[in-house]
């Protein structure tokens, strides 16, 4: 029913918060490795050959903003599920400011769009309470600051005349932004946000340029994953080039070149011209 299914949407979005341990990165992975279960939701090392994820390990510092890239089934969207917790590595660790992703309340996740269900009958404004629960606990009514701290969260991201709408009713970049107005209602240090340009046109992914540009000041660390490797090159402080295993990270100059850009998406994509690419899209929205 819709109680279990708020609930869970709430477990999933927000998390208790523990201490930071000072001087540690807010992220980092150390051999991080997993291999789904064929038919199982859980996580084992039963088969060899069937990593999403090998042996990856890499850092990420306060303020920084990353883009994740690589080809579909690359495991960006797994390698998300790490960092909220949702999902455990078979081997290695992942750490928050020093600590397991269990009880962070800094992380804000935006699932990949195909994972929301957009007829949930929720509004605007319920969306971005939802990221003060881990604030204000269950067990309380949100107080007249938590609306105030809702409302200028709607506010930065220019959806506050889209308040009292339901969430369904919004156009895709408009319930990204509804999305990032509620990390910013939870405060958080940590945003997620897996393919969030998809099927936004220019205008609206500017748009979210714009809010993620905002958020600079506040020291927020942001990784996207996306498929747009001229946004990664343009917009990105650094570009994890991602196929099961880090291929490359550092500055996109660096990263994407055209012989880690084979090495990352080999047969998808063809190379024109001296070293232009063409990727070949095609298997990327089955979402
Ligand atoms: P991406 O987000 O880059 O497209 P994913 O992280 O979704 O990649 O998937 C990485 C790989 O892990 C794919 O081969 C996918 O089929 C597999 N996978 C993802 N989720 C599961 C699951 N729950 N059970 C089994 N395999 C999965
Ligand atoms: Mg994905």
């Amino acid at each position: 029913g819709i109680t279990r299914d708020m609930a869970e949407l709430v477990r999933q979005m927000t998390h208790r918060g523990v201490a930071h341990e000072h001087g540690r990165p807010t992220l980092e992975m150390q051999g991080v490795t997993v291999a789904y279960a064929a038919g199982i939701n859980g996580v084992t090392t039963s088969r060899g050959t069937d990593y999403a994820l090998k042996n990856v390990t890499f850092q990420v510092g306060a303020g920084e903003r990353m883009a994740v890239v690589g080809p579909n089934g690359a495991g960006k969207s797994t390698l998300f599920k790490l960092i909220v917790g949702t999902l455990k590595p078979s081997q290695g660790e992942v750490n928050i400011f020093g600590h397991d992703p269990n009880g962070h309340i800094c992380i804000a996740y935006v699932p990949q769009r195909s994972q929301i269900d957009w007829s949930f009958p929720v509004t605007v404004e319920d969306v971005v309470m939802m990221g003060r629960v881990g604030q204000i606990g269950f067990f309380r009514w949100p107080r007249r600051s938590d609306w105030a701290v809702v409302h200028r969260s709607l506010e930065r991201v220019g959806a506050t005349h889209l308040a009292k709408k339901q969430i369904g009713e919004l156009s895709g970049g408009q319930q990204q932004r509804v999305f990032v107005a509620r990390a910013l209602a939870q405060q958080a240090e940590l945003l997620l946000l897996d393919e969030p340009l998809n099927g936004l046109d220019m205008p609206s992914q500017e748009a979210i340029f714009e809010v993620l540009d905002g958020l600079r000041p506040d020291g927020v660390t942001v990784l996207v994953a996306t498929h747009d490797l001229n946004l990664a090159a343009e917009r990105f402080d650094r570009v994890m080039l991602l196929n099961r295993q880090i291929v490359a990270l550092g500055e996109a100059t660096a990263v994407l070149t055209t012989d880690n850009l084979l090495a990352a998406y080999g047969g998808h994509m063809t190379v024109i011209g001296d070293g232009d690419m063409l990727l070949a899209d095609t298997c990327c929205d089955h979402d």
